[in-house]
């Protein structure tokens, strides 16, 4: 038995993986799962339950939120234990995080449509990515945002331009920062070129942090550390 990463949803005990897999009760679905993790108590959610919850996180979360800091809105998301250290969670953060921030910042865009598209096609895109497909699914969560905020279609012009784009210049950064993967990193560096990339095109002011620090490094096995540069 190895200690994990995370605690416990129900208790907040620790997370321990087992050598051979056991049969776990899911306690939001009560399926059973054959599953390598539980917590100290045997508790379990299973990776479904998990996922639906975290997403219902991020989009109330957005929709409480009068910041108009993309990053601050992502931090205080993450601190919810329904958000995993790393995962396909992230795919709908970024664009929600962004849409919310652009919203407050006085971009022109009707919230809960939209709030409900990032939402859909955020979640359609799958975990792995980055290093599967070679395109991490923090930067299309931000080409998600330019599409849905310009109204982009296959069809489209400029706003066609500005969604492939936005992909491309959040993908260069986060790829330019080396792996393996962080879903808080990507998330980070996805966000800050968005806000950056709205100001020049579309002229709206969302705000950034002066200096962007990372509370999950000791929660990260594969952090950078030294060589991230949100490491604290
Ligand atoms: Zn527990
Ligand atoms: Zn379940």
């Amino acid at each position: 038995m190895t200690r994990g990463e995370g605690a416990c949803l129900v208790c907040g005990r620790p997370v321990v993986y087992y050598e051979k897999a056991r049969q776990m009760e899911c306690v939001m679905c009560h399926k059973m799962y054959e599953s390598h993790a539980g917590c100290e108590e045997g508790h379990y959610v299973c990776d479904e339950c998990h996922g639906r919850k975290g997403i219902e996180v991020i989009v109330e979360g957005c929709r409480k939120s009068t910041s108009k800091n993309p990053v601050f809105i992502m931090q205080k998301l993450m601190e919810d234990p329904y958000i995993y250290m790393h995962g396909p969670e992230h795919h709908v953060m970024v664009g929600a995080a962004l849409l919310t921030a652009y919203h407050n910042a006085g971009g022109d865009v009707e919230y809960e449509t939209a709030l409900r598209e990032v939402r859909a096609r955020g979640s359609e895109y799958p975990g792995g990515s980055c290093g599967l497909w070679g395109c991490c699914g923090a930067a299309v969560s931000a080409g998600i945002f330019m599409s849905v905020i310009t109204k982009a279609t296959p069809l489209t012009g400029r706003s066609w331009k500005l969604s492939n784009q936005m992909t491309a210049k959040a993908l260069n950064a986060i790829a330019g920062l080396g792996g393996p993967r962080c879903c808080k990193r990507n998330s980070f560096t996805a966000a800050r070129e968005a806000a950056e990339f709205v100001r020049e095109e579309l002229k709206i002011e969302m705000e950034l942090p002066e200096q962007i620090l990372c509370d999950y490094s000791q929660e990260n096995q594969q952090c950078l550390k030294n060589h991230c540069p949100y490491y604290k």
